[in-house]
Order: C-alpha cells, then structure tokens, then sequence
C-alpha cells in the first residue's frame, strides 16, 4: 500500500496502514508508485501537490494506474486531487473522479470540526474529523455517495476511487483503513 508522500499528513497515513498490518510506503515518484498496489493520497495543499505532482511526472502515472483499476482513496486534499473540476480555479488535478467540489467549504471561521457521520460501506458510524475541508457539489451517474454530512456530500466513491471529505488517520478508528485495505473494485462491494 502506497501512500502519496509529497507533502501534507501522509505520516498519520502511514501509522494507520501499518497498524492494520499492512506495508505502508511512501510514494514520490513513478518508480514508487509501480512498487505498490493500491494508493491513498493524504491531506494536505492541493494547489502545491497538484504543481508537484506535475513536475515530478505523478499525474500520468497514477492516471495510468487508475485506468488499470488500481484503488486510489482521497482523504481531504487527496479527494480534491481525484475531483474532474474545483470549482473557481483551474489548478492541476487528475481528473479521476466525475465530482465538483468546493475547497475550503466551510469557510474561514470554521477551520476544523468533529462529528459523527454515517458511512454506507461501515455498519457503525464513524467519528470524522474536518480540517478546512471540501464538500462535493456536483457528482455524475458514475458516483455514488456513500457519507453526508448534515446536507452536505462529504464521501463519494466510483469504480476503484474513494474519496472523503474528512481524515480517518486522525483517529485510532481504524475501520476506513480497513475497509481500503480490503477493496475489491472489480467485485460489485
Ligand atoms: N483546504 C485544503 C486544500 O484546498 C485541503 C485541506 C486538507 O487537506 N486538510 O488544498
């Protein structure tokens, strides 16, 4: 399992993935990327990872790796990063996902929230963590949404790409994690 090690809170990624027993990497580069087989991309500046991802050749590669039907999870940034459009700005991104979203979507007064959300693919619900966090405003038939939050789409998942609003890593509810590790795309769960 590969975690996109560019900038932002892969570290928490990394623990997490490895709690449940499973190698955690860190990926930079393409060569890394061919050395795992699934993917999360963290947290963090979107703007940044977008320009560094470019630079360092990422957006091919794990464009390519997405249409092998590799599982990419996007938790925050990382589900910024996988969106076809944000809206009012034209930064890079992989386009991997048929959603808009909003960045920063609760504004500047609310910088980070907990609270409890229900996830379709967990039994139980799941206390989220918020930290500047985007929404998705507009998704296609390809999506389905799988968590809200009060009105609000703040999970989404479609073929082999999940993404979440909030930050599972931040917790010790390691059942997200889980969830990924176990991720069969080409069966229907
Ligand atoms: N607001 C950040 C961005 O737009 C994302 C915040 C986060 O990943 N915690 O890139």
């Amino acid at each position: 399992m590969g975690v996109l090690a560019i900038q932002g809170d892969f570290e928490r990624h990394l623990e997490a993935v490895r709690s449940c027993g499973a190698e955690g990497r860190e990926v930079r580069t393409p060569q890394e990327l061919d050395r795992v087989d699934r993917l999360i991309i963290p947290g963090g500046e979107s703007s940044t990872v977008g320009m560094l991802m470019m630079r360092f050749g990422m957006m091919e590669a794990v464009r390519a790796r997405a249409g092998q039907g590799m599982p990419i999870w996007g938790t925050c940034m990382g589900m910024i990063l996988l969106a076809e459009s944000i809206e009012g700005s034209d930064q890079p991104r992989l386009g991997l996902m048929e959603i808009t979203v909003r960045r920063n979507a609760f504004g500047a007064q609310v910088h980070s929230f907990e609270s409890a959300v229900e996830v379709s693919i967990l039994s139980e619900p799941l206390n989220a963590v918020f930290i500047r966090a985007p929404i998705v405003v507009q998704w296609g038939p390809s999506v389905e949404v799988i968590c809200r939050w009060q009105d609000h789409v703040v999970g989404v998942r479609s073929g082999s790409v999940l993404g979440t609003s909030f930050h599972p890593e931040l917790t010790d509810d390691r059942r997200m994690h889980e969830w990924f590790l176990a991720w069969d795309p080409s069966s229907s769960g």
